[in-house]
């Protein structure tokens, strides 16, 4: 037992990492819509793993460093993947690829001499998938999810051409493998397997998607990355299919009946059964050749019609990879090599403020255009007053900008030697910019805030927030419809959208009477949307499209919610004090009762999500399902639901039981080490029974 003493500011910022990397994530890989670029993600991922390094008992299972992807799964069924998807770990230069070769060496006990071969291949950006063939035939497909529990996107998958629904048999007569594209020496195919790779989008399906959105005054997506993910999610098939998908499949799960030796020969049986690899590999004999072919690919990747955004280097004999084994959420046996951000040099001219929903005062830095990577550049976020005094920006300074992956491009610094004396300091203004009222910046906080609620410019984004996808999911009020809406006094709150009709919405610019119709209709569609949508709408602060889930289901309406108090609201499980708070603050300011008022008032009527309970024996207990039952997960899930419980889909110290099936993988490995109760489901059943 160590006996280490853990600073507390230490333990307080592993904190603040976590909860920093946690909202990323959910941004990323749940709403498809990142604030943080992804080398500042890195960045705090890295810190993260130094100081849990440096003091190994503030590890948890839950850290970000020890898992992947994300926890919640929210719009499909959930399917479980029994061999774990796992992340990888990355290496950002030259040396660090090095390092990581002496690491497998160490592990493996193996000399200078001992030859070590690698496959090398582009790291696709978009968005992982699995997919189960049984006998050739495409079963299902799924997300990674948090690596073990997934979504369930098979229809979506389906709607994927480049994806062969039937695999082509290999046939028994195929020559000794001779080059790299050769076909491998087994035939036929596997029984049950589950193939893995990347879902993505090119560029010129991504720039016609987006230009789509935007003339149907839909939000765009910020990249191809965040676009493909999206498109993988929709709920109707039938727009997945619009969206051109493009796959590229390179590794394996589950597999039955089929025995591959080495990486490349897996590549090559996929393009034999008619799957897609990208041809851009390369055997590489030692770790030199790979640093060179990561070197080239860096220099060539723009030439590529679709993003890479890094090599993606693994050991290639599945022997080797069986013995190096894996760490808690990557493989020893790969690495990521991941390019360095794109910067360039330019002129800062001026720098305005951007007001927020919540009526937060953003800078922005306006720049002499200037093309980084292939995309012109002219604005930059500065975050916050702080970011600006502490990078020491002035008006009229050269500047190092960062495209780091492609969103929200960044000022990383000042070209100090360029200042010729002329530059501006800027002084953060105390006036909201866009309704000139008193802004107030709370002791402590980075984010100045504008107060005050009629502030056109809050009112914009508020109502961009409530139609957003995520929400109300009203299509065709787009940032320009909704600045007229207002501009013409046409809306002053949410609720009035509801009272538009056809001739005042026809005075907009560029609206005929066709895409006025349709975004009436899509307004009446709007009425009837989940409980949880509309409080994700009305931006409750600390409210996201999660929390709101919760909330609703808790409390089935917004009456009960509304009189709820921070006690009772802390008692929901993952509702904390901060959330407490800030929803009975939000209930409790009279023009957010009228707001609901209003809305009821015009027919906006929420559906209820929340599951009865019949009984409260479960109450406080999470339960877990893993492996292979009789039971329907679902099924399963309700009879939870009905007793007060909860279902989740991984193991942690909050879990109360796990009930495990045939087969049951990791799930039952992590209860059992956690000395969790575990159930077979005979025993869950009869738990029920009682
Ligand atoms: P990763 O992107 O570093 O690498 C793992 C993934 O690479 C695999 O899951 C697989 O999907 C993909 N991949 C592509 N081509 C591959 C190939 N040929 N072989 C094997 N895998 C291949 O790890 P991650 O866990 O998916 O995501 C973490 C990364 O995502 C971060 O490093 C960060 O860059 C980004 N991220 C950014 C934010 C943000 O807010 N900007 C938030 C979360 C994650």
């Amino acid at each position: 037992m160590s006996t280490e003493i853990i600073p507390t500011e230490t333990q307080q910022h592993v904190l603040e990492l976590r909860e920093q990397i946690e909202n990323a994530n959910y941004r990323y890989y749940v709403l498809d819509d990142p604030t943080l670029s992804d080398v500042a993600y890195d960045t705090l991922l890295r810190e993260l793993r130094a100081l849990e390094e440096q003091y190994p008992t503030l590890i948890t299972p839950e850290s970000p460093t020890q898992t992947v992807g994300v926890e919640f799964i929210t719009t499909f069924a959930p399917i479980e993947h029994q061999v774990p998807m796992l992340s990888l770990d990355n290496a950002f230069n030259a040396e660090e690829l090095r390092e990581w070769e002496a690491r497998i060496r160490r592990t493996m006990g193996a000399s200078e001499e001992f030859a070590i071969e690698y496959v090398c291949e582009l790291k696709i950006d978009g968005s992982a998938v699995s997919l189960t063939y049984t006998n050739g035939k495409f079963q299902r497909g799924g997300t990674r999810g948090n690596g073990i529990l997934g979504e369930d996107i098979t229809l979506n998958l389906k709607a994927i051409s480049a994806l062969p629904m039937q695999l082509s048999p290999l046939p028994s007569t195929n020559p000794p493998m001779q080059s790299l594209f050769d076909e491998p020496e087994q035939s036929g195919i596997p029984t049950t397997i589950e193939i893995r790779g990347e879902v993505f989008l090119s560029h010129p399906e991504f720039a016609r998607i987006n230009s789509e959105m935007e003339e149907k005054g839909g939000k765009t997506f910020a990249n191809p990355r965040n676009a493909a993910a999206g498109s993988l999610r929709q709920k109707d098939p039938r727009v997945t299919a619009t969206r051109h998908l493009d796959v590229f499949l390179y590794t394996v799960g589950e597999c039955e009946g089929w025995a591959f030796g080495s990486q490349l020969e897996l590549l090559q049986t996929y393009r034999a059964w008619g799957l897609k690899t990208n041809p851009n590999v390369a055997l590489c004999k030692n770790i030199e050749e790979v640093i060179q072919y990561c070197d080239e690919w860096h220099s060539r990747k723009e030439t590529l019609p679709y993003d890479t955004d890094g090599v993606v280097v693994k050991v290639n004999d599945f022997a080797l990879q069986r013995e190096l084994g894996q760490v808690s959420r990557s493989p020893r046996w790969a690495i990521a090599y991941k390019y360095p951000p794109l910067q360039v040099r330019t002129v800062l001219e001026r720098i305005e403020i951007q007001v927020g929903r919540t009526g937060a005062l953003t800078p922005v830095a306006y720049l002499k255009p200037v093309a980084v990577g292939g995309v012109v550049v002219s604005r930059a976020t500065l975050h916050n007053e702080d970011e600006i005094r502490r990078k020491g920006v002035r008006v009229g300074d050269t500047v190092i900008v960062q495209r780091a992956g492609e969103v929200i491009p960044e000022i990383v610094e000042v070209v100090l030697s360029e200042r010729t004396g002329t530059e501006e300091e800027y002084i953060f203004p105390t006036l909201c910019p866009s309704c000139m009222e008193e802004s107030v910046k709370p002791e402590g906080e980075a984010v100045r805030r504008c107060i005050n609620e009629d502030c056109p410019s809050k009112l914009q984004a508020r109502i961009e927030h409530f139609v957003s996808r995520g929400a109300m999911d009203i299509e065709g009020l787009g940032e320009k419809q909704v600045e007229q809406l207002i501009a013409q006094g046409l809306v002053q709150d949410v609720a009035d959208l509801y009272q538009l009709s056809l001739t005042p919405l026809l005075t907009i610019e560029r609206m005929g009477e066709k895409l006025a119709t349709k975004i009436l209709q899509n307004i009446e569609n709007s009425r009837t949307r989940p409980l949880s949508r509309l409080l994700f709408g009305l931006g409750l602060r600390h409210v996201g499209e999660h929390v709101a889930e919760v909330l609703a289901n808790h409390f089935g309406t917004l009456e009960a919610l509304q009189v709820a108090n921070v006690e009772t609201l802390e008692q929901v499980h993952e509702i904390g004090r901060t959330t407490a708070e800030s929803v009975v603050q939000w209930f409790a300011n009279p023009r957010h009762n009228e707001l609901i008022l209003e809305l009821l008032r015009v027919g906006v009527a929420p559906q209820s999500t929340a599951v009865e309970s019949v009984s409260k024996e479960f109450e406080g207990k999470t339960f877990v399902f893993t492996g292979a039952m009789t039971l329907k997960r679902e099924e399963a899930e309700t009879m939870i639901k009905a007793r007060g419980g909860r279902a989740s889909g991984s193991v942690s110290k909050q879990t109360s039981y796990v009930v495990a099936g045939e087969n049951a993988g990791s799930k039952l490995l992590k209860a059992t080490q956690l000395g969790i109760t575990v159930l077979t489901e005979p025993e869950f059943l009869e738990m029920c029974q009682e």
